[in-house]
């Protein structure tokens, strides 16, 4: 355990009397009050042969922070303290989404183009089907295999949703793609390789159809532009104009990637 004088500590926090990293990376903060309460933990602290320091909060709301290998842990800590307010704001967002959205992460309730329906399970029925606000699922499907019954449902129809939609963008846009697949992906929703070979992730059927047309306008921007240059977004825009709120709204829809990943 490292104990540091509190005269490097960043002057936000005045008010408390000595700081120190505990094990695990713990960062613990004493005040006369309070006495020792934990401030920031990061989840992974990876060294690196980079230049400086960088900090991801992923999908689960996990700290991951990258530091150069040759910079002394106090340092590290120190810019971690400073960026506090950042970090609880991002983890806290996260964690509000996830907390929001927990019938859905639960299988209980699905998004189907962007619409959502309760998941029910029903005798006399031998499919999958839609009926109001509700997807119903034969009532034969056992409760362990719900998820997998939903996935191949929307897995099944995003083939066809998705391939109507790139064809339409791609005639309008007047791009040609090498090849395209569908796939299961819990980090992408679409991407294209230097050889114009497209993929999408059948995922992004529970997204709203303009969702669907904006990753699609997206990757196939790529074949003109390799990149997210400012010509790249100018391609993007000149199809969807507002596409800066569609990438906003997608990177809310991301916690959607961690579904049908195996786990129950
Ligand atoms: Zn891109």
């Amino acid at each position: 355990m490292q104990t540091k004088n509190f005269s490097t500590m960043h002057k936000s926090y005045k008010h408390y009397i000595n700081w120190q990293i505990a094990n695990l990376g713990v960062i613990l903060l004493k005040s006369k009050k309070e006495g020792w309460k934990v401030l920031i933990k990061p989840d992974v602290l990876i060294k690196t042969r980079r230049k400086t320091l960088s900090l991801t909060i992923n999908q689960e709301g996990e700290l991951i922070v990258r530091a150069p290998e040759k910079m002394p842990i106090n340092e590290v800590y120190n810019f971690l303290i400073k960026k506090e307010k950042w970090i609880k704001q991002k983890q806290g967002h996260i964690i509000n989404i996830l907390k929001a959205n927990e019938k859905i992460l639960n299988y209980e309730q699905v998004l189907f183009l962007g619409k959502l329906y309760s998941v029910v399970r029903v005798k006399g029925i031998k499919k999958v089907s839609l009926e109001g606000g509700f997807l119903c699922i034969p009532a034969s499907v056992k409760p362990e295999k719900v998820q997998k019954t939903l996935k191949n449902w929307l897995n099944l129809l995003a083939e066809d949703i998705i391939l109507d939609r790139l064809d339409y963008f791609a005639e309008l846009m007047a791009l040609d793609f090498d090849s395209v697949k569908i796939v299961a992906s819990k980090a992408k929703w679409g991407s294209c390789d230097a050889d114009n070979n497209l993929s999408f992730n059948f995922k992004m059927v529970m997204l709203t159809p303009k969702l669907i047309d904006y990753i699609i306008i997206h990757e196939l921007a790529h074949i003109l532009q390799f990149n997210h240059s400012k010509q790249f977004w100018d391609v993007v825009k000149s199809i969807i104009p507002n596409y800066k709120k569609q990438r906003e709204l997608l990177q809310g829809s991301n916690f959607l990637l961690r579904l049908f990943t195996g786990k129950p």
